[in-house]
C-alpha cells in the first residue's frame, strides 16, 4: 500500500526533515508513527498523502508512483487516501452533516447516495443525533470524530491521521483509536502519528519510529513490551 525508497525531504534550504527513509506498509496493516515532536512524523504523513513532494527518492502509494502522477491519477489517489491532519479544517458555518457531505459533493456523488453515505459515516463514528450541530458546538473528541467521518466518507483504502488524539483525555483517545480499529478490521490500512506513549502501549501494533528525520522499523511486540 505504501513504499518509501531512500526518501529525503527538506523544506527550502533547511536540514532534512526526513533523511533516507525506506519502509513498506502492506494493505490491511495498522501502523503507528512514533517519535518526539519535531522528529519528522508530520512530514512523513504529508509525503504519503501527496501534500508535499519528496526532495529525493521514490514514494509509491496504492500502486502509484507519487513522483509521476498524471493529472488523471491525482483525484483517484485523493479518493483512495483519507487524511486527518492536526488542524481538522472543519467548516464552522456548516452543520456536522454538511461537513461530512462535502467530500462527496466535491467528487460528484448523486445527492441521495451522498446523504446515505454521510449518514452511515456519522453513525460509524458515534455522532448520530449531533448532525445539525456546528463543529464549534461539539466537544474536542466529537470534533475529532467528525474529522474522521469526513475522511472516511469516500471509503478510502488508506487512512492517515496526524496526532488524532492530541487534545483528548485518555478515555476519549481510546475511543477514537477503537473507531480506527473498527475500520482496520474491515480492511482499511491505517497510518497514525502519535507521541502518546500510553496509547502506543495500549495495543500490539507495528511501529515506525522517527527521530531526527530517520525512520526505524520496530516490530509490533515492542509496543506491547512498553507496557511492562
Ligand atoms: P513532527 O510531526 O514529528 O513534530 P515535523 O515533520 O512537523 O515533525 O517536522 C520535522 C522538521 O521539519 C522540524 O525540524 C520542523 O521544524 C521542520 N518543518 C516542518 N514543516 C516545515 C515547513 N513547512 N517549513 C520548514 N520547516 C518545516
Ligand atoms: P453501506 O454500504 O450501507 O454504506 P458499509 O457497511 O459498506 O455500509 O459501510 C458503512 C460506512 O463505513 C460507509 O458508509 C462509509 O462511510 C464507512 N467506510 C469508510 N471507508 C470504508 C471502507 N474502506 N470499508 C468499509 N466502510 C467504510
Amino acid at each position: 500500500m505504501i513504499e518509501f525508497s531512500h526518501v529525503f525531504k527538506s523544506y527550502g534550504r533547511g536540514l532534512n526533515a526526513l533523511a533516507d527513509a525506506s519502509f513498506q506498509v502492506d494493505a490491511g496493516e495498522f501502523v503507528y508513527v512514533s517519535g518526539p515532536s519535531g522528529a519528522g512524523k508530520s512530514t512523513l504523513l504529508k509525503l504519503v498523502a501527496g501534500l508535499v513532494p519528496a526532495s529525493r527518492g521514490r514514494i509509491q502509494v496504492n500502486g502509484q508512483d507519487l513522483g509521476k502522477l498524471t493529472g488523471r491519477a491525482r483525484p483517484y489517489l485523493r479518493r483512495a487516501v483519507g487524511v486527518i491532519l492536526q488542524d481538522t479544517h472543519l467548516l464552522n458555518d456548516r452543520s456536522a452533516f454538511e461537513n461530512v457531505m462535502l467530500p462527496l459533493i466535491v467528487t460528484g456523488h448523486e445527492p441521495a447516495l451522498a446523504q446515505t453515505r454521510a449518514r452511515a459515516a456519522i453513525e460509524k463514528v458515534g455522532l448520530a443525533g449531533k448532525e445539525t450541530r456546528r463543529p464549534v458546538e461539539l466537544s474536542g473528541g466529537d470534533q475529532q470524530r467528525l474529522a474522521i467521518a469526513r475522511a472516511i466518507v469516500n471509503r478510502p483504502a488508506l487512512l492517515i491521521a496526524d496526532e488524532p488524539t492530541a487534545n483528548l483525555d485518555h478515555a476519549s483517545a481510546k475511543r477514537i483509536i477503537e473507531v480506527f480499529r473498527d475500520f482496520n478490521r474491515v480492511g482499511v490500512t491505517m497510518l497514525i502519528a502519535t507521541h502518546d506513549r500510553a496509547l502506543l502501549a495500549e495495543h500490539t501494533h507495528r511501529v515506525l519510529h522517527v527521530e531526527n528525520g530517520r525512520v526505524r522499523n520496530e516490530p509490533g511486540q515492542l509496543a506491547a513490551r512498553a507496557r511492562e
